[in-house]
């Protein structure tokens, strides 16, 4: 199964893409976390983005494009995979359409999520992710099992440099205007489904579970 969890940030939509992965065996691949990865690596693509990433906007399509097709030619994604992130610009998504259809793999799914940017404001700001890419949680909606730690490998959690409030509207920004066509474009190739994403992570798990 090959789909696209396509939302704001804050949406909700990197742990469901996690969950869903998980629960289908098929690798979730988000663009920010391998970005994030680079980074750390120092590697000379972590080096290009980050300057981006600080500022909340978005990196140019081409590093984008070079980082994710690379990751899909690994063998964990024969089986298809999720695509968490990516694409967000119309460019982004052309190139995707034309790296697929070379290879005879149509898109099964592009799920988007629907949600107030009120909420989005408050779930980013409140919002911890495990340095090591095991997950995200929220001090008061998803609190960790132990107060700031990561509940898979026990590292300290940490705040996203770019989920600050000022951050926050420049992301939110970018989303509208360079990532919400997308809907469109994908609506037009009758393969868009949308989640009602507020309320309760193992309800809005299950309405994604029905519809895909
Ligand atoms: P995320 O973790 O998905 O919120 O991504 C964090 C940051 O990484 C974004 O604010 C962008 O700077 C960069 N980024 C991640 N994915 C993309 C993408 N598909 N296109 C452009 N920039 C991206």
């Amino acid at each position: 199964m090959r789909v696209i969890f396509l939302g704001p940030p804050g949406s909700g939509k990197g742990t469901q893409a996690r969950r869903f992965g998980e629960a289908r065996s098929i690798p979730q691949l988000s663009t920010g976390d391998l970005f994030r990865s680079a980074i750390k690596e120092g590697s000379p693509l972590g080096l290009k983005a980050k300057k981006y990433m600080d500022a909340g906007e978005l990196a140019p399509d081409e590093l984008v494009i070079e980082l994710i097709l690379e990751r899909m030619k690994l063998p964990d994604c024969e089986e298809g995979f999720i695509l968490d992130g990516f694409p967000r610009t119309l460019g982004q998504a052309k190139a995707l359409d034309k790296a697929l259809a070379a290879q005879n793999l149509p898109l099964d799914r592009v799920l988007a999520f629907e949600i107030d940017t009120a909420k989005l404001v408050e779930r980013l700001v409140g919002r911890r992710i495990c340095p090591f890419g095991h997950g995200e949680w929220h001090i008061r909606f998803n609190p960790p099992r132990r107060e700031g730690r990561c509940d898979v490998c026990g590292e300290a959690l940490v705040h996203r440099e770019d989920d600050q409030e000022e951050k926050i509207v420049t992301r939110l920004e970018a989303y509208r205007r360079d990532t919400e066509p997308l809907i469109q474009f994908y609506e037009e190739r009758s393969i868009l489904s949308t989640v009602q994403a507020d309320g309760d992570m193992g309800e809005i798990a299950r309405r994604i579970d029905a519809l895909l």
